[in-house]
């Protein structure tokens, strides 16, 4: 099925937050790539679409499913998008290993970033939504994006990945922010701040 196809007809859910045991948890493997499946991605690319957003994971919609989908930049500015199912990540070692360091967001913590060093290339191989291997290799904030997700996938959330003290920053942000997020965002709409990030700024 193309992803097109799957870019209509969902539903906008409420996103998952950090704290919710299905974030800090693995997932269970896709094993079913039936309607069941093809309707569970339409709604998280309508939630994704919704928050504004460069990937979700399906844990963000409370689901403990291996899946995600994105829709985000590579480092030459070329959009990418699509779905993965029991993603592996692999990154490049010895030359090819780069670090870049930018601020990273997440959906699940809505409104908070802080810089976080990451492989600036990723190779993430899976299935697509009809359980048919596929390849992506990234670039950029897609490399990161490619990591972010599958981190989400083993129970991992970005706040993990930064010191004690960028974390403490990232939740002290998070809850100055809070307010303009009602519980069920992004079904109801995030309130207006001229505090708010630009909206420039990708979260997955
Ligand atoms: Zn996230």
């Amino acid at each position: 099925m193309a992803v097109e196809e799957l870019l209509v007809g969902g539903t906008v859910l409420p996103i998952t937050r950090w704290g919710e045991p299905v974030m800090h948890a693995p997932t269970r493997p896709v094993t079913e790539f039936g309607a069941e499946l093809h309707d569970l991605v339409r709604d998280m690319f309508a939630t994704m679409e919704a928050a504004r957003g460069v990937g979700l994971a399906a844990t963000q919609v409370g689901i403990d499913l291996a899946l995600f989908v994105y829709d985000c930049p590579d480092a030459d500015d070329v959009p990418h998008r699509g779905v993965f199912c029991n993603p592996v990540v692999t990154l490049p070692e010895g030359d090819g290993r780069n670090l870049d360091s930018i601020e990273e967001g997440c959906l699940s913590l809505p409104g908070a970033y802080q810089p976080l060093a990451r492989v600036d290339k990723a190779t993430c191989t899976g299935q697509d939504v009809d359980g048919n291997p596929i390849t992506v290799v990234g670039t950029g904030l897609l490399a990161r994006c490619l990591q972010h997700e599958t981190d989400h996938l083993g129970g991992t959330v970005f706040g993990d990945r930064l010191s004690t003290r960028l974390r403490r920053k990232l939740y002290q942000q998070a809850e100055e922010l809070a307010h303009l997020y009602p519980a069920d965002w992004p079904v109801s709409p995030k309130a207006d701040s001229a505090a708010g990030r630009p909206a420039d700024s990708a979260s997955e």
